[in-house]
């Protein structure tokens, strides 16, 4: 990977190759070139590299600390069409104005998290998209629902009237650099069979507030690995804005 150095030059350049680095997995996996998107991740980011990536054509941003990302909402308040989605771990005190300033979170674990978003969730923004972030094995931090408790945690999630389950993401633990690709794709391929699952037992048909159409999962190391099982939502963080320095905040 290269490095890239904290310019709005360079992100519009990271963007294009991150495009091509996801049309080719696409591609190699005989899967449609529209059946994934790039969510790009800009914690500790400034907001002139974020609207550096809006101008290239980026729309979905992830951001992992509430303060930070209103912040930077704030500053970025005249693109209207930008979508913000909460990637970070929720603390009930936060839930509020994630409800209230996201259109997506995917760090969904646990009952009490996703009953004050759907309560909190204002109704002129309809539905607030969530994924489930499960737990699956080596993963790195101990974030997530574990898998035999997620069909129970998302058939609460289905009924709450705030949120619109779409799907399942996590964060597994790094791969040693000689794994092999069974081996890389392992996780990514347990959180696919995870979702074949959800979508087994509770179909569009009887389910309609649901979609599970979502597999949040692949980051700029692990993205072939992610897309070869199916991920449709590509975590990028360091591929599109460069290493991160978290000197300066938190
Ligand atoms: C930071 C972060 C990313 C991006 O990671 P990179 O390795 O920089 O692409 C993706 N997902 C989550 C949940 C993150 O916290």
């Amino acid at each position: 990977m290269t490095a890239v150095p904290d310019d709005e030059a360079c992100v519009t350049q990271c963007i294009l190759e991150a495009r091509a680095r996801l049309e080719k997995a696409l591609q190699t996996s005989k899967r449609n070139a529209d059946s994934a998107q790039v969510l790009a991740v800009s914690k500790t980011k400034p907001a002139t590299l974020v609207r550096a990536a809006w101008q290239s054509g980026q729309r979905a941003f992830g951001e992992n600390y509430l303060q930070e990302a209103l912040d930077k909402q704030q500053a970025l308040s005249d693109l209207t069409d930008i979508e913000w989605h909460f990637i970070g771990p929720i603390q009930s005190n936060k839930t509020r104005a994630i409800a209230e300033h996201f259109a997506w979170v995917h760090t969904v674990e646990r009952e009490k998290i996703a009953r004050r978003l759907s309560e909190q969730r204002p109704d002129e923004l309809g539905a607030l998209d969530v994924c489930l972030q499960v737990n699956i094995s080596g993963e790195a931090s101990k974030a997530g629902v574990a898998p035999q408790e997620l069909l129970a945690l998302a058939e609460t999630v289905i009924a709450l009237p705030g949120l619109r389950l779409r799907g399942l993401m996590a964060i597994p633990a790094p791969c040693a650099a000689n794994a092999s690709e069974t081996e890389r794709r392992a996780p990514f391929r347990q959180l696919r069979e995870l979702l074949e699952q959800l979508q087994a037992r509770f179909p569009a048909a009887s389910y309609p507030q649901a979609r599970l159409d979502t597999l949040s999962m692949g980051m700029s190391a692990d993205l072939e690995a992610a897309v070869a099982e199916g991920a449709t939502l590509v975590r990028l963080g360091t591929a599109i804005f460069g290493a991160r320095d978290y000197s300066h905040v938190h």
